[in-house]
């Protein structure tokens, strides 16, 4: 709303940067456009992106063999001695670090729902560079449990996936997976098992809309995978042909992100 009437009215924006001024998270520096309210250019393009060559199954860049064929994508170690059973691949246009990381916790623990729509782009940019746009018929967030999305007001992940739908041609939004039981925050939990344990039979399919179907799972941030995994199969378990990961950032292994 705010965002129309400056449009209609220059001079109404101008008053309101005089007045309310609004400054970068990441650098401080002061904002004067509208364009996403919360981040400098700069600092949003400094934010460390995920560029070829990256593992064809996790979706983490080859730091290693950066210029050894930018076009060669490839699996990684990991990815090769233990290929995700659930899903076939994950991808994902930045790392978790920088003003993008900054946008999804604002999102995610602030309420800060004008940032699905940078980070929605991002998702949409991505697709179009990297992806089989249509190879998926459906576009499934990964959901909360209801008691939370209450609280919170919001599913991060849906809202994302509404950003990211029109990169998807033929693909419906679907919300049939389900979060059945309460997870406790994976990031407050440290151990990879404990965090497996965690997710572990919390997400159920209701319905039989994902039969046959190709599935493409939109998630805010994936560290160890456990809660794209348990989604992937539940998803699986209710006839998915395929589920590929679309999130907005991947975190270090070892970082507290999901
Ligand atoms: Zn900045
Ligand atoms: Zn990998």
């Amino acid at each position: 709303m705010e965002a129309a009437w400056a449009a209609a009215c220059p001079w109404a924006k101008a008053f309101k940067d005089l007045v309310f001024p609004i400054f970068c998270k990441q650098c401080g520096v002061r904002l004067l456009t509208e364009e996403n309210g919360y981040f400098c250019a700069r600092c949003w393009e400094a934010s460390p992106r995920i560029e070829r060559p990256f593992c064809t199954g996790c979706g983490r860049p080859h730091q290693q063999m950066v210029g050894l064929g930018s076009l060669s994508n490839f699996p990684c170690a990991d990815c090769r001695e233990h290929p995700n059973k659930h899903l076939r691949r994950i991808f994902a246009p930045a790392l978790y670090d920088g003003a993008v990381a900054e946008a999804v916790k604002l999102l995610k623990f602030h309420g800060r729902e004008r940032l699905a729509a940078p980070l929605g782009e991002l998702l949409v940019d991505f697709a179009a560079r990297e992806m089989d746009v249509t190879a998926y018929d459906l576009v499934v967030p990964v959901p909360l449990h209801s008691v939370r999305r209450r609280a919170r007001g919001f599913n991060q992940s849906k809202l994302l996936a509404a950003a990211a739908l029109s990169a998807f041609p033929g693909a419906v939004l679907d919300e049939s997976l389900r979060r059945i039981r309460p997870t406790r925050t994976q990031s407050r939990l440290k151990g990879r098992s404990d965090r497996r344990h965690n997710v572990r039979g919390a997400f159920a399919v209701v319905g039989d809309a994902v039969s046959g179907k190709r599935v493409l799972l939109i998630d805010d941030v994936a560290t160890t995978m456990g809660t794209v995994t348990e989604c992937g199969a539940a998803l699986q378990r209710a006839g998915a042909q395929w589920v590929d990961v679309l999130a907005v950032a991947l975190a270090e292994r070892s970082f507290d992100a999901e």
